[in-house]
């Protein structure tokens, strides 16, 4: 039987880091959550990247493994040309809907959940020192779960040409919850409270009830939660559907460039590129209008560009040249290619030897009469 995946997914920047490493994917059939890593924002990059070329293999129809192999390389491949990426990487957990399986790959200790029947089962393993140790029986759940080394990772997407990612099948029925997430809700909040947050009944409120729960315990790292509600199909399901589909189109139509609106008059004349038309050998009363119209637009462009060329003349601003100050007249605008303003006087003065009262001066690109852009060279101290 085919189910019918409802997801409800949120990522919080939880409350003592200074930025969200985690990223997360919902394009159905595809659901995935990443944890990256690395300093200054490597780890951002890495989850950032690899959800993106995941998502992307798996729209191209590749298989999921493949898909993940992929990113791999993908991270891998940017953390060794580029030196503020060295050794960055990320955890993935996704899973693939397909009829009433979930295909799974994991690599990492980002976590899978499936609740079933009110019991809640970890269904991914940790790929992580202390992950590996309590598999070994030298370490407890409850040691595990305080352990000082907890965060090292055993294995990692993108550290390693080739990474040992895990893939496993699960048969799915309806009623059953997934639960994707990274270590900073697994970490926070405990199985019994992550149990009764997936029971409820949309999973847009699950998520958010997790990321709540996570920082009520501290929220020590980024949280990111993607439940998945698994049910029968409804009959209403297909047409909800294509209502939403037909909305999309319409905001595509929406978004499509609009041809310029006729020029005033023209309502009864042809579009206006019309008025670059060779002439027909007897012009219409039509054409004649347009020819009059096409005259005074030419006359007004005259007038504005006098009184244009009269303004940029006699107004002033203070602006950077080559990192030193200098007068320009007319605008700190340009027209399309066209500069607004031209160097007036240059200054000796750096602007970089300004304070930063006087840099807000310049920076403002006031405009000034003649009298005025005196008043503030004097101010600035252009002419030591
Ligand atoms: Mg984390």
């Amino acid at each position: 039987m085919t189910l019918v995946a409802r997801p409800g997914a949120l990522t919080d920047i939880g409350l003592h880091r200074k930025t969200n490493e985690d990223t997360f994917v919902v394009a159905p059939p595809l659901f995935a959550v990443c944890d990256g890593m690395g300093g200054a924002q490597a780890g951002e990059v890495a989850s950032g990247l690899a959800a993106e070329t995941l998502a992307a293999a798996v729209a191209d129809g590749r298989p999921l493994l493949a898909a993940a192999e992929q990113a791999n390389a993908a991270v891998f491949q940017l953390a060794s040309v580029d030196s503020d990426h060295a050794g960055m990487g990320t955890t993935l957990t996704a899973v693939v809907l397909a009829a009433d399986t979930g295909h799974f790959v994991h690599i990492g200790d980002s976590r899978a959940y499936l609740l079933r029947g009110g019991v809640l089962e970890q269904i991914s393993e940790d790929h992580s020192l202390v992950g590996e140790m309590v598999r070994d029986g030298r370490l407890s759940a409850e040691e595990a779960a305080s352990h000082p080394h907890r965060s090292i990772l055993s294995r990692a997407l993108g550290t390693e040409p080739l990474a040992r990612i895990d893939e496993f099948e699960v048969d799915l029925q309806a009623g059953d919850v997934l639960l994707l997430c990274s270590d900073g809700l697994s970490g926070a909040v405990s199985a019994e409270a992550i149990r009764k947050a997936l029971d409820r009944a949309d999973p847009d409120d699950a998520a958010a009830r997790l990321i709540s729960e996570a920082r009520k315990h501290g929220g020590p790292d980024n949280i990111t939660a993607v439940v998945l509600r698994l049910d029968e199909p409804r009959a209403a399901d297909e047409e909800v559907e294509l209502a939403v589909l037909a909305d999309e189109t319409a905001t595509v139509a929406l978004a499509a460039p609009v041809s310029p609106p006729p020029p005033e008059g023209a309502a009864d004349a042809p579009p206006p590129e019309g008025a670059t038309d060779v002439p027909p050998p007897a012009p219409s009363r039509g054409a004649k209008r347009r020819l009059g119209y096409f005259a005074l637009v030419l006359a007004l462009l005259v007038v504005v560009a006098f009184v244009g060329v009269l303004t940029l003349s006699t107004v002033f601003y203070v602006g950077v040249d080559d990192g030193r100050l200098a007068v320009y007249s007319g605008l700190p605008a340009a027209l399309g290619p066209l500069h607004l303003h031209a160097v007036y006087r240059r200054s000796s003065v750096a602007y970089e030897a300004l304070g930063p009262a006087e840099r807000r001066l310049v920076d403002e690109q006031g405009l000034h009469t003649h009298g005025g852009i005196m008043a503030l060279e004097e101010t600035l101290g252009m002419w030591p």
